[in-house]
């Protein structure tokens, strides 16, 4: 008997089931997910299916069948309490406990909150599943402003849909310049000056102090006094690793489940993947936490290996992707300890890319509308950095 339970049946986990049994694994499969749905893609839930262009069927991963097929059991609507290590089980917060013989997280992340006065105000929301755009919809509509706290990817994508739908839209950032912790002062003033010029009311440096509001929000409190009325907003300041349940479980985490190569974690029966893992990167030298799609599935890839008795030594190159108005942004690699930056093209034409070199080779490139780019960086990253290794403008 080799049952294996999933714990999180969102991206990482569904992929690392179908992977797992596509490798020859016979035993039991066994998914085990809090959220009511089928397992879905979150990306469109702050893009196409915020603004209506979606239906909710239309982000499941795999249809019902598929799950039938491959003989990968589901249980949704099951959030888990507490998992035991020594006894080999999951506790469910309702019904008897599932045993295991192998078990993976695949819990992902959850929205940083702000423990700020008035942050459990009606009103005040964050994003991160389908039935928190159900919660928004309506707000959406019955608001004519929203303030989104966070200029990040989410609250920024959340912006320039509220703003298709002509909702008046403040941004408070708390930096100098949107995205900061991801790209470069050249690609932050590009999107600074698409939101401008979108109608965004965009404020960097911005300090919150509180929402105010009776029995609903009503506005957002600046740290200098000024209030900025809205009926909603939405708090977009990041995500925490859901690795608590691990941790208690006396497995070593560290702002992320650890693991390593494949997906290992400290516990010899138990494997980690996707956002709730953390591993070290041997290509940037430190230890990453990547939230992606891409890092979902070839991370569960990876850790199907790793199970089914062919180890590999999982150290991607990270890409992801962010579509704001008509403006898609792609990324590849991991730019933070750049210490040159390069433009290609003219970002007043809206098509450009950014090539971030460390000790002169390429680490990361931001493809602004240029997706050539971003599709020869993926494959050069780490290499020694010419003028010729990707596209001339
Ligand atoms: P998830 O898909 O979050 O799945 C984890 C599941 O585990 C969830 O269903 C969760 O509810 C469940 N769970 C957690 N704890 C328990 C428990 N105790 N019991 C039972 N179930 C539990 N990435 C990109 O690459 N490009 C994008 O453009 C992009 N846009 C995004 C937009 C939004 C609004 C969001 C929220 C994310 C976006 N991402 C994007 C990130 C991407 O969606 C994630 O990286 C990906 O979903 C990670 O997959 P995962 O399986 O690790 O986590």
């Amino acid at each position: 008997q080799d049952r294996v339970v999933i714990l999180g049946a969102g991206q990482a986990g569904a992929q690392l089931a179908q992977s797992l049994r596509a490798s020859g694994h016979e035993g039991e499969i066994l998914l085990v997910g809090d959220e009511p749905w089928l397992p879905y893609q979150r990306p469109p839930l702050s893009k196409k299916f915020l603004a209506g262009e979606m239906e909710a069927e239309g982000l499941e991963l795999r249809p019902a069948a598929f799950y039938e097929t491959q003989r990968i059991g589901l249980r949704l609507s099951t959030p888990v309490e507490a998992v035991d290590c020594r006894e080999k089980r999951v506790y469910p917060k309702a019904g008897e406990p599932i045993s295991y013989d192998r078990l993976v997280f695949a819990t992902g992340t959850r929205p940083r909150s702000i423990p700020l006065p008035g942050a459990d105000l009606p009103g005040v929301v964050t994003l991160r599943g389908i039935a928190d755009v159900d919660a928004m919809r309506p707000l959406f509509k019955q608001s004519s402003r929203i303030a989104v706290v966070g200029g990040g990817y989410i609250g920024l994508e959340v912006a320039a849909v509220a703003r298709s739908f002509g909702v008046e839209v403040t941004v408070l950032e708390a930096q100098d310049r949107v995205m900061k912790r991801v790209v470069s002062p050249a690609v932050s003033a590009y999107f600074e000056n698409l939101h401008g010029e979108n109608g965004v009311d965009l404020r960097l440096g911005a300090g919150v102090a509180a929402f105010e509001g009776a029995s609903q929000v009503e506005g957002v409190r600046l740290a200098d006094g000024t209030v900025v009325p809205c009926g909603m907003v939405l708090v977009a300041v990041g995500a925490a690793p859901n690795d608590e349940l691990a941790a208690k479980a006396g497995i070593e985490v560290s702002d992320g489940i650890l693991v390593d190569g494949g997906g290992r974690t400290s516990d010899e029966n138990v494997h980690a993947a996707g956002d709730c893992t953390r591993f070290h990167s041997a290509r940037y030298g430190r230890s990453i936490r990547l939230e992606s799609v891409q890092n979902a599935i070839d991370q569960a890839k990876a850790v199907a290996s790793d199970m089914a008795g062919k180890p590999v030594d999982y150290d991607p190159v990270p890409w992801f992707w962010s579509d704001q108005y008509a403006t898609k942004l792609q990324i590849a690699g991991l730019s933070q300890d750049y210490d040159e930056a390069v433009t290609v093209g003219d970002p007043a034409s809206g098509s450009f890319y950014v090539a971030y070199l460390a000790a002169g080779r390429l680490i990361a490139v931001d493809s602004i509308n240029h997706p050539r780019s971003h599709m020869l960086a993926r494959r050069s990253i780490g290499e020694a950095w010419r003028a010729d290794l990707l596209p001339a403008a």
